[in-house]
């Protein structure tokens, strides 16, 4: 099949609900992706900051492979010899005790949302303006876009809406039916807004001084994807809460929750479940995913040219930039009109890059992105920036 065979077919039998740029992707490796036409591209999307470790890494592959012809699903009523392995491994480099896994981020907030009210024995949640936590009608529920929820509603009741990045909005919003307080570390979809530092720090003053709990959805933000494991490493704040996915299994879908040992514990069986989170592929997928990350060393580099990325784009001398903000690789540049133009350019000249909010231009490439690779995405961005 050629490129307008698979777009007529998709046409006709995948629903509408993506507008697809019109590129058809086979193959991938590191940081670099190409087309059924043999074109390559620079991957400043990484599947919407999931790939990581790169495309089709070595280990990622491996374990894949090994795993895939030894067993591949069991569900839970079954130990698998991965599972707790990758719990511990998770403790270990997130601070929370205890995990459930799950298959992608929306499962994995409304997990938190669940485990927020069975611990709590309370119903409401705080949830911030410009946050994204998913699409099914618990997570949409904390979700602020009101093109998201409108055809939807009614979504679930007892949502209160603060501004973020303002810590006494929280304490002023909390009242005797209040759980939690979720939260983006550094909200992603919301157009890449990174908080100001001590802004976590109050938040989780204020849920101890009330005695409510404190989800973070670290969907986007973890894996390493800001510059250590996790955001709450990074903002040094512990949540009660904390809700994974995307980079989580080198793109192998995978989602998981943590708490802290009392939280966890409100859980008893029979109150959440998931038929495939946690299975053996997924999990070997993920394992190899975090020695990938520590063998790479690519909590450094994520800073290090996170860092040489962010202050090659603020070199950019255009008009039509308002800002550029990040943390580690996830990076947004927020122009002055909108930038759906720019992304159809960038793709034209081999780089893709996603836009947010119609005025953000976001890059979460692969944390092996080489410095070369980031000056070549910097100079096409330069030449196609109004
Ligand atoms: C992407 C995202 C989600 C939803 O994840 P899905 O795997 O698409 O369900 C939730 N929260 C945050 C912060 C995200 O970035």
């Amino acid at each position: 099949m050629n490129f307008e065979d698979i777009v007529q077919l998709d046409e006709k039998y995948v629903m509408r609900t993506y507008r697809r740029e019109p590129v058809v992707l086979v193959r991938g490796e590191g940081a670099l992706v190409w087309d059924i036409e043999g074109r390559r591209y620079i991957d400043c999307v990484a599947g919407i900051a999931v790939n990581i470790v790169g495309h089709c890494h070595p280990y990622v592959v491996e374990a894949i492979k090994k795993q895939v012809e030894k067993l591949i699903h069991i569900s839970n009523l079954y130990y698998n010899e991965l599972q707790p392995v990758l719990a511990m491994e998770l403790s270990k480099r997130s601070g929370m005790d205890k995990f459930f896994f799950c298959n992608s981020g929306t499962e994995a907030v409304e997990a938190s949302l669940k485990l927020a009210r069975k611990k709590s024995g309370k119903r409401d949640i705080i949830a911030a303006r410009g946050s994204f936590h998913g699409r099914t009608m618990g997570s949409l529920s904390v979700t602020s876009t009101e093109k998201y929820r409108k055809p939807f509603e009614p979504l679930i009741p007892g949502v209160k809406w603060v501004d973020y990045n303002d810590a006494e909005a929280i304490r002023k919003a909390i009242d005797k039916d209040t759980a939690a307080v979720i939260l983006e570390p550094v909200q992603g979809e919301g157009g890449v807004n990174v908080p100001s530092k001590d802004y976590l720090k109050e938040v989780r003053e204020i849920c101890d001084e009330k005695d409510i709990l404190l989800i973070f959805d670290e969907v986007q933000t973890g894996f390493g994807r800001i510059g250590d494991w996790f955001a709450s490493l990074v903002f040094d704040v512990k949540p009660d809460i904390m809700a994974m996915a995307k980079g989580m299994a080198g793109g192998f879908p995978m989602g998981a929750i943590g708490a802290v040992e009392e939280v966890a514990n409100a859980f008893e069986p029979g109150n959440h479940a998931s038929t495939f989170g946690g299975n053996p592929l997924a999990c070997a997928a993920s394992l190899a995913t975090i020695r990938a990350i520590e063998d790479g060393d690519l909590l450094r580099k994520c800073r290090e040219n996170g860092a040489y990325f962010i202050e090659r784009l603020h070199e950019i001398q255009s008009d039509g930039i308002k800002e550029v903000r990040g943390l580690g690789m996830l990076i947004g540049v927020e122009m002055k009109g909108s930038c759906t133009e720019i992304v159809t350019k960038m793709r034209e000249k081999g780089v893709l890059v996603n836009c947010i909010q119609e005025r953000v231009i976001r890059l979460a490439p692969p944390l092996v992105i080489t410095r070369e690779q980031i000056d070549e995405v910097v100079e096409k961005f330069a030449s196609v920036c109004p």
